[in-house]
């Protein structure tokens, strides 16, 4: 899903947090389902060798190489789990995990894959079983250049 969406999604969620008077959790919506994205770095990382800072480099780059899997740490069911755990510390993680939640909903409904296998949407599924294929096109980029 492109950033501006993500924006949009993120500023509407927050809505409910702020008419209820909950100004951490409204901040913490827009904050999370915008700044989430910054994840893509370490795929970044590990397939260039090096961060940027530019956004249409990150989105681009990672698809134009048909990068064939991603990490993506905070795109992850677990940290929603975590998120939510936080939540019963204190309340603007109530707004983290709706806004992380909505996030990654939107991310699997628009960023279509060949087939829908939300087991991918566990990090440590994608730790242990991409690994290698991570391996293997990094190699072959590094080949290429
Ligand atoms: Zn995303």
């Amino acid at each position: 899903m492109k950033a501006r969406y993500h924006v949009l999604m993120s500023l509407t969620l927050a809505i409910p947090f702020a008419v209820a008077g909950s100004y951490w959790g409204s901040l913490m919506c827009i904050l999370s389902g915008i700044f989430i994205d910054v994840d893509h770095q370490l795929d970044f990382y590990l397939l260039f060798g090096r961060f940027t800072l530019s956004m249409t480099e990150l989105s681009e780059g990672l698809k134009e190489h048909n990068k064939p899997t991603f990490f993506c740490p905070l795109h992850s069911w677990e940290f929603i789990i975590l998120l939510a755990l936080l939540s019963y510390w204190h309340s603007m993680f109530i707004g983290t995990v709706v806004s992380v939640t909505a996030h990654l909903i939107a991310d699997i409904i628009f960023n279509k894959r060949e087939e829908l296998d939300l087991l991918r949407f566990f990090f440590l599924y994608r730790a242990r079983s991409e690994l290698k294929l991570y391996e293997k096109f990094r190699r072959n980029y590094a080949d290429k250049e």
